[in-house]
């Protein structure tokens, strides 16, 4: 009987849906304790006015693969109108997609109404993509429209089963990323599967099935298909999944990873380049798994800096006044990732922040260094410096002066200072000392 019911479980005939497995607490490990507070009150209060509800998707998947959830959302077969009324604090988000937002203690959970079967007048755009997606449906053709299988999973914490349509928790057992139906069209309708596709197996160490996996060079080009903001949020999520290396060389393996930041292959391919953006990923991804905050600012600071660089030496070569190309330089690069990556305006004015106390640490005479310890932005900037030095661009001597200065007490941090130079002497003296092609970032006179 168990091995009958096991066999069911784990049975590896992905095509019928119709009639879920119920997996109980025994094998699949978890206890209703151990999904959020706020999460099992919704699923309550939404099941004792008579609907269905469950905590769904990476939550449940994340609970079974032993990793902490980084968040839980429930799905329900009341319409958006109907949770709204049973929850006072709550509000009907989205246009295209519509979902309740309940606000309960700490937490938002997104609550989601089950969603039907696409039919043949679904609004796509001409690759096939769904513009629009709010006709509900029975739980089964919401679990046939979910991604992957490891995500199709609807947890009830009332009873604590597990309701599995297409064996996911069998897939995930053992260790394997299955698409839902069709993994061409799959894609088509929505291209960013591509990439939740990688970032998933990363997280979770999972193989990704040949059939879902196949695909995906030859349908790359859709991602340029993808609103700039949808890719943002995708790509902030691989970024800061912890797992960001792994990822990234996922992505260049299949063929993920052109276009998604300008010139990131290229970026990838130039060995400082290369060494400085996987240095400060890695660096992200330590960050990350110790529970610290990472800024986005940041991050896309790094990615995009080998870019500045180089448009700024060109503006050099081409007699530009420095502090002026700089600020150029640093413009033309974000406009150009703004066609494919929306990058939000107050990340944006991050990145430049970052970018432009670069050439300010070169100064280490006079007020400069005073100004720039005063600074909002000192410690992102510095950590960044830091990055530039540990993958040879710049001398360590920059930043372990910085150390020594920024702990010192006021005599001390005067013998620190060096000597003031006029300007000429300065630069001259610079332009012989110069080893390596970043060295001679300007001193400025901001
Ligand atoms: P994580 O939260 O770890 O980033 P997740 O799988 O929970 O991963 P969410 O974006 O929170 O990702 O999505 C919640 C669930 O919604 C998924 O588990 C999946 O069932 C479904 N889902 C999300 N994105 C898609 C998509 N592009 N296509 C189909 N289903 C999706
Ligand atoms: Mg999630």
């Amino acid at each position: 009987m168990i091995r009958k019911f096991l066999r069911r479980v784990f049975r590896r005939d992905t095509s019928h849906s119709a009639e879920p497995a119920l997996i109980p607490v025994a094998l699949h490990g978890i206890s209703r304790d151990r999904v959020s507070p706020a999460s099992r009150r919704i699923c309550t209060v939404l099941q004792e006015a008579g609907f269905r509800a469950y905590v769904v998707g990476g939550a449940v998947r994340d609970l079974i693969a032993g990793i902490a959830p980084k968040d839980f959302d429930v799905a329900t077969d009341a319409t958006p109108e109907q949770v709204r009324q049973l929850f006072r604090r709550s509000r009907i988000i989205g246009r295209r997609f519509r979902i309740v937002h309940v606000m309960s203690g700490p937490e938002t959970i997104e609550v989601s109404t089950f969603r039907a079967h696409l039919s043949d007048d679904a609004s796509t755009d001409e690759h096939g993509r769904i513009l629009a997606d709010n006709v509900w449906g029975s739980i089964a053709e919401d679990a046939t429209r979910r991604d992957f299988t490891v995500n199709a999973l609807y947890y009830n914490p009332t009873d604590e089963t597990v309701i599995d349509y297409h064996h996911g928790v069998g897939d995930l057992k053992q260790k394997t990323l299955r698409i839902i139906g069709d993994s061409q069209a799959r894609y088509r309708e929505d291209p960013v599967r591509m990439l939740r596709a990688i970032r998933l197996a990363t997280k979770l160490d999972l193989v990704i099935d040949p059939v879902a996996r196949a695909p995906i060079r030859e349908l790359a080009d859709l991602l340029g298909n993808v609103p700039a903001a949808r890719l943002f949020d995708e790509m902030l999520k691989l970024l800061t999944s912890g797992q960001s290396v792994g990822c990234l060389k996922r992505l260049r393996e299949e063929g993920l990873h052109k276009g998604l930041l300008p010139l990131l292959d290229v970026i990838l391919e130039q060995p400082q380049g290369e060494r400085f953006v996987w240095l400060a990923l890695e660096n992200t991804d330590e960050r990350v798994r110790a529970g610290k905050p990472v800024s986005p600012g940041f991050l896309f600071a790094t990615l995009l800096w080998h870019e500045v660089l180089s448009n700024w030496e060109a503006r050099k070569a081409r007699e530009e006044p420095l502090q002026p190309a700089l600020f150029e330089a640093m413009n033309e690069v974000l406009d150009q990732q703004a066609e494919q990556l929306a990058i939000t305006r107050k990340i944006s004015a991050d990145i430049k922040e970052i970018w432009a106390l670069q050439p300010r640490f070169e100064r280490r005479s006079g007020k400069t260094p005073f100004r720039l310890l005063e600074q909002a932005r000192f410690r992102a900037g510095y950590d960044f410096l830091r990055l530039r030095a540990l993958s040879g661009e710049i001398a360590l001597e920059i930043p372990e002066w910085w150390d020594r200065f920024a702990d010192a007490n006021p005599e001390e941090r005067g013998v620190l200072l060096q000597p003031e130079r006029d300007p000429g002497a300065r630069n001259k003296r610079r332009r012989r000392r110069r080893k390596t092609p970043g060295e001679g970032l300007p001193e400025t006179n901001t």
